[in-house]
């Protein structure tokens, strides 16, 4: 099955229900295929062939969806971009993939544009909801002369005079090749990482990879239709694939461009939301904010949470207060990005991802590849239909990752002996010192236990005495004041002296990706710099 199959079996059984709530628009699956069919002949007309590829940078909007299913029926490759990353970083993409074609909107057109300068290839720039001006195009002008109503006033450039015609069957945005099945080991999507542990890395995730990951976290689900939530970002692997479950499951999904506890509480109790899935910072703001008692939230059953460490002070919160399970689960996006989750007709182990979901097999093993028994804490390494064939054009990188069939993925883990896994820390962030291991999370589970602690982040600086020492940030819990030898005073309690942290910092804020995830290179560089 590739992406195009899904899609047009969405439609065969879901046609006619909604799809997208955005604001006070409905659009339902027949309104998002016919506009991506008729964006995807745009796009043709603009010369994008098959297997180039289209950056979609935009916080959610309903362009994003529609976006991606025009990219998939123009056989294009879809590049996510995190809308919220630096104009450098979105450039830096822009040249490693070579873009050909942006969908943005106005909300990060200036970034996206000076990133645009920045790169050498010729690079067409579409807003979907600002007017055309030099340098851009407004993309529902470009669609209605596409579709021969209207004029363009904008300067689209038509170097490509009669593609519709050669390349696609009038008004389905289908190319005549069709008619043939697209290989589903194509590439789908090239997903840049988050760069939480260094440069971006352009993940291809192949048509299987995504459709199996999609099918299997379904399956792993109820698979009921019902409406969910479109609050993680679109742009990140997790939040597509929620996108493609909801394909799949025929769900309605509510999409939200920006990240508002409010908002969220507002639509929980609008749409009777029974679950959505969620990142560990969004479960911590929804705990913290009291403008939840004004609404019913009593329809939700279970949030799922993942792409982070979730920690357990932060579920048992939650569960207190809103009655609802948080069922953790974890992936990458090399996985497309699921590899295991909690099953609902299994045991709740709060503290473990859950079990590989079907078709995913994992392993643990020691530095040499060698698997470990039952409870050893190894690297956790992945093998099945939703693993990446390589990183886009990084062979050194892609020969790293992939050994022997496996996917290496750079986390300790161990699983016990219900096949349970619990991650315990990535590799990369594993400190030694004086030659002892240290997890950082660890350190992080105990640090927000502590009363006044609401979050903490823990890292490893380079020494030259000790080969590296621990250091902690620590923000504070609103209307808390704490003292940093307070807190080295309620480690040195708590832990073996080796693991003690030597500096505690309190900051106001961590440094955190589109997704939430703790920017630790970002905290080593500040460390590096400061003479702690
Ligand atoms: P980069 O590789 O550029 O640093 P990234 O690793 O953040 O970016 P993603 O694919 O977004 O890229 O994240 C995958 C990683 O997130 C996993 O390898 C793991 O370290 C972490 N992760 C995901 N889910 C969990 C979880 N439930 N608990 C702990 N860590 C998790």
């Amino acid at each position: 099955m590739n992406l195009t199959d899904l899609l047009e079996k969405n439609i065969e059984m879901f046609g006619e229900y909604p799809f997208i709530y955005f604001n006070d628009k409905t659009y339902s699956n027949i309104e998002v295929r016919d506009l991506a069919n008729q964006m995807s002949v745009t796009l043709l007309e603009l010369g994008v062939q098959p297997g180039d590829r289209v950056m979609v940078c935009m916080p959610n909007l309903p362009e994003v969806i529609i976006g991606y299913q025009a990219i998939v029926r123009a056989k294009a490759i879809i590049v996510p971009v995190m809308y919220l990353l630096h104009e450098e970083e979105i450039g830096f993409i822009m040249k490693d993939s070579e873009t050909k074609v942006v969908l943005t909107s106005e909300a990060v057109l200036n970034k996206v544009t000076a990133a645009a300068a920045s790169v050498t290839q010729f690079l067409r720039v579409i807003s979907v909801d600002g007017p055309s001006r030099p340098g851009v195009d407004n993309l529902y002008q470009l669609m209605a002369v596409s579709r021969g109503h209207g004029e363009s006033t904008g300067p689209v450039e038509r170097t490509t005079e009669g593609i519709v015609e050669d390349h696609a069957i009038q008004g389905t945005g289908m190319n005549e090749s069709d008619e043939e099945n697209q290989s589903d080991d194509e590439t789908a999507v090239i997903l840049y990482t988050s760069g939480t542990t260094g440069k971006p890395k352009g993940v291809c995730l192949t048509h299987k990879n995504l459709y199996s990951n999609a099918d299997s976290s379904a399956n792993n689900g109820d698979r009921e239709r019902g409406t969910t939530i479109g609050v993680l970002p679109l742009a990140h692997v997790y939040g597509l694939t929620v996108a493609n479950i909801c394909y799949l499951t025929g769900s309605a999904v509510v999409v939200f461009s920006k990240f508002d506890t409010d908002l969220l509480f507002k639509a929980i109790e609008q749409h009777k939301i029974r679950s959505f899935s969620a990142v560990p910072a969004m479960i911590h703001a929804m705990v913290m904010d009291q403008r939840s008692a004004g609404y019913d939230l009593s329809s939700l059953e279970w949030v799922g949470s993942g792409s982070a460490a979730l920690p357990l002070t932060l579920s048992t919160a939650f569960k207190e207060k809103f009655g609802a399970d948080v069922y953790e689960g974890y992936g990458l996006s090399e996985a497309a990005p699921v590899v295991s989750a909690h099953r609902r007709d299994l045991e709740h182990k709060p503290g473990s991802v859950g079990v590989p979901i079907p078709g995913v097999e994992v392993r643990i093993v020691d530095d040499n590849g060698r698997e470990l028994p039952t409870g050893e804490v190894g690297e956790l390494i992945v093998r099945g239909d939703n693993v990446t064939p390589g990183y886009y054009k990084n062979q050194e990188a892609s020969k790293a990752a992939l050994r022997n069939g496996w996917l290496y993925t750079g986390d300790l883990a161990k699983q016990d002996e219900d096949g349970y896994l619990y991650i315990v820390d990535r590799k990369k962030d594993l400190i030694i010192r004086g030659g002892f291991n240290i997890y950082p999370r660890d350190l992080e589970e105990l640090l927000t236990r502590h009363p006044a602690v609401s979050e903490a982040a823990v890292i490893g600086v380079p020494s030259q005495r000790m080969g590296e020492e621990v250091v902690a940030y620590v923000v504070a819990k609103q209307g808390q004041t704490i003292l940093e030898e307070e807190l080295l005073t309620y480690c040195q309690e708590h832990l073996a002296k080796y693991k003690t942290p030597r500096r505690i910092l309190i900051v106001d804020a961590l440094p955190r990706n589109g997704v939430g995830k703790v920017l630790k290179m970002r905290l080593k560089e500040v460390a590096r710099n400061s003479d702690l």
